[in-house]
């Protein structure tokens, strides 16, 4: 891999690094880097568009806000998070990096992250596919059915949407009761066989959070804030999360 060398232009202040600070508790230990690379070797992301996690952040610490707020590196970051496991400071980078993706204008995200969040602003599902809260039923109860006759060990098994006082508010991965119903059956399996009382919710059902990944704090806000409420309206102690 090469690695091109960062040209400093004159001393600059950089503005992008002090707000993102502002926002962090310790300021997110932006500046203690010991340079020592650990983030940037443990990165899904290093190499790829001439970035790494540590040229980032020396970047951003340089002044270099034209650079890193215009960079497509911060769309091929995961938020993973290794970078903040590995790194003996406890750095921050994935919100750096997350706060260099808001400064882009919203219509010049990526495409595919950008469809996915508005099709979660669709309907209450907050489904990445747009599926509504009738459809998403349809399917659960069809396959539902499917499996009980089929296979008589689970003939009551459950799998209920809108459960008054259920313990766990379980969310699902919208693709799978539009392309792949019968992968949503494995988990209720394991439910139904460990005893859980659990419930899907008709509204904020969709589990994927495409509007954190687009760095869109208010889509972000108004989708996690469906899933919440219908937890709370349905009495739900535990929100099982398997995104
Ligand atoms: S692991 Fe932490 S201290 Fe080391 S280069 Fe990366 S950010 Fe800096
Ligand atoms: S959070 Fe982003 S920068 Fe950090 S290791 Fe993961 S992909 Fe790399």
């Amino acid at each position: 891999m090469s690695e091109e060398a960062i040209k400093l232009g004159g001393k600059k202040k950089s503005t992008f690094m002090d707000k993102v600070k502002e926002l962090l508790p310790e300021g997110g230990n932006l500046n203690l880097c010991l340079t020592c690379g650990a983030c940037s070797s443990g990165c899904p992301a290093t190499g790829l568009e001439g970035m790494d996690p540590r040229k980032f952040l020396r970047m951003a610490a340089l002044g270099m806000d034209e650079e890193i707020t215009t960079t497509p590196w911060v769309w091929m970051c995961s938020m993973c998070q290794r970078c903040i496991y590995v790194c003996p400071m406890k750095i921050d980078i994935p919100q750096l990096v997350y706060n260099a993706r808001a400064a882009w204008p919203r219509e010049t995200r990526p495409k595919g992250i950008l469809g996915s969040c508005d099709m979660a602003l669709r309907n209450d599902s907050c489904s990445a596919m747009g599926t509504s809260p009738d459809d998403f039923r349809f399917v659960v109860e069809d396959v539902l059915e499917e499996y009980r006759e089929a296979q008589p060990e689970f003939a009551d098994m459950e799998a209920p949407i809108d459960k008054q006082g259920a313990e766990f508010f379980l969310n699902q991965n919208s693709r799978e009761p539009v392309t792949e119903p019968d992968e949503m059956v494995p988990l209720w399996k394991i439910l139904h066989i460990a005893g859980v009382d659990w419930t899907y919710g008709s509204r904020g059902w969709g589990g994927e959070n495409y509007c954190m990944f687009l760095a869109d704090d208010d889509a972000w806000k108004h989708t996690t804030g469906i899933s919440a409420e219908q937890a709370d309206a349905l009495g739900c102690k535990v929100f099982l999360n398997t995104e």
